[in-house]
């Protein structure tokens, strides 16, 4: 791939290690406490059926028996051998329950409560928030349609009213001084130029309305400012104090990179000179799919996700994710374009491959290949994706889940696939 490697120098990108998360999704006030009721009600009583060894009690004294006699015993044999026959068909087949209820998921929101509004973008400063204009959604039509659509404006008066004490906690806490502002979706904050936050905030709320506009959900877009937060520091001292103030280890990989997420907490600093929209827009799109997931998205659905909403806002991909060892992957210029070239030349990767994928030591086609995934099956139907997001978070493993909610086999879908991306441009 000469072409592919030419590239390398004009390429500035951006990468993230994980970092465990800090938090729990309680923290959210939007977000409804989801059904723990999965378990089966229904427990097997093991034993209380008894048993009969069917033996009957030896008769006693010597007389002849009679015909009488024998008339009365064959139907006492009878009777003990119907007897015998009713108890091993209930010892071999115990009395099964009735089949539980299958936790009932809304079709509509697939859970979260909410369905799209269509707001006002709304980028504020910290401080400047108003609770109106800054609920994301309504209520489910299906399922939350009794919920007073007051209570969703009470609950951002409540967490307005807690905004500028969370940006104080940082600041306290890393010894730096931030601006911040918020969107419908996060909270960023930065001890860089305040226009460039806008921006950023900017590209979140587009990445928001295309997300709900394309699914007709506000599944896949259920992070919240206050608990879903993106720190940008000017330069490496402020990223040390940031990670200082999360108590990250001195030795840690995440202090060899220039960036790092986790489902609630997202930083960067700039290493190397990209967009910080970019940065943000892949970020928020990792926290956004984390949340969805309920914390269960496999690193091919994260990844690509994340590489899918970089490139449906910016039209660029510059950021890539690690984990566990400093693995610097060189990229060309436009990711759809490899992708087109990789498929000509069949070296994408097979599915199979992908979905159990760890994000250790990926190469380029790896990160192709998820990115690609993602966004043919956004393309082909949004609205089956969250579906299969929402069964990943349910436990399903992923090709089940893809065949499932697309209702087609995955050697078909590949097909289809391959075909699509060498139409890419
Ligand atoms: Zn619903």
């Amino acid at each position: 791939m000469p072409n592919f490697v030419r590239c390398f120098a004009f390429i500035a990108l951006s990468m993230f290690v994980i970092a465990p998360s800090a938090r729990t999704a309680d923290e959210n006030p939007m977000v409804p406490p989801k059904s723990d009721d999965k378990d089966n009600p229904f427990k097997r009583q093991e034993g209380a059926a008894g048993n009969s060894n069917g033996v009957a009690p030896a008769d006693e004294g010597d007389d002849v028996p009679t015909a009488e006699d024998l008339k009365r015993d064959a139907k006492k044999t009878e009777d003990r051998e119907k007897k015998k026959a009713a108890d091993q068909k209930k010892n071999a087949e115990p009395e099964k329950p009735a089949a539980p209820a299958l936790p009932t998921v809304c079709p509509q929101c697939l859970g979260h409560g909410f369905m799209p509004s269509k707001p006002a973008a709304y980028v504020v400063n910290v401080g400047d928030g108003k609770a109106e204009a800054s609920v994301p959604w309504k209520c489910c039509s299906k399922c939350a349609a009794a919920t007073d659509p007051k209570s969703l404006i009470d609950a951002e008066a409540a967490r307005l009213a807690g905004a500028v004490g969370k940006k104080q906690a940082w600041e306290q806490k890393s010894g730096l001084r931030f601006t911040a502002v918020e969107t419908h979706h996060a909270t960023i904050y930065g001890n860089v130029a305040a226009a460039e936050l806008t921006e950023c905030g900017q590209a979140v709320e587009q990445l928001s309305a295309k997300l709900q506009a394309n699914t007709g959900m506000t599944f896949l877009t259920a992070s919240r400012p206050g608990s879903h937060e993106m720190v940008f520091l000017a330069d490496q001292a402020g990223y040390d104090k940031m990670l200082d103030a999360t108590n990250q280890p001195k030795d840690a990989l995440i202090r060899k990179t220039p960036g790092s997420h986790s489902r609630y907490l997202c930083m960067s600093w700039p290493k190397v000179v990209i967009p910080r929209k970019n940065i943000a827009v892949f970020c928020v799109a990792k926290m956004m799919i984390m949340e969805a997931s309920d914390g269960k998205s496999p690193a091919w659905l994260q990844e690509g996700f994340a590489s899918y909403c970089e490139n449906l806002i910016t039209t660029q991909n510059r950021n890539y994710t690690i984990a566990y060892e400093l693995n610097e992957v060189k990229f060309g210029g436009s990711w759809n374009a490899e992708v087109k070239k990789l498929a000509e030349q069949r070296k994408l990767s097979k599915w199979s491959e992908i979905f159990p994928i760890s994000l250790i030591g990926l190469g380029p086609i790896h990160y192709m290949t998820c990115y690609s995934m993602t966004t043919f099956l956004m393309t082909i139907d949004a609205k089956a994706y969250p579906k299969m997001v929402a069964m990943i978070r349910d436990g399903t493993p992923s090709p089940d889940a893809v065949e499932k909610a697309y209702g087609k086999k995955i050697k078909d879908l590949e097909v289809m696939w391959a075909n699509w991306c060498l139409t890419l441009k």
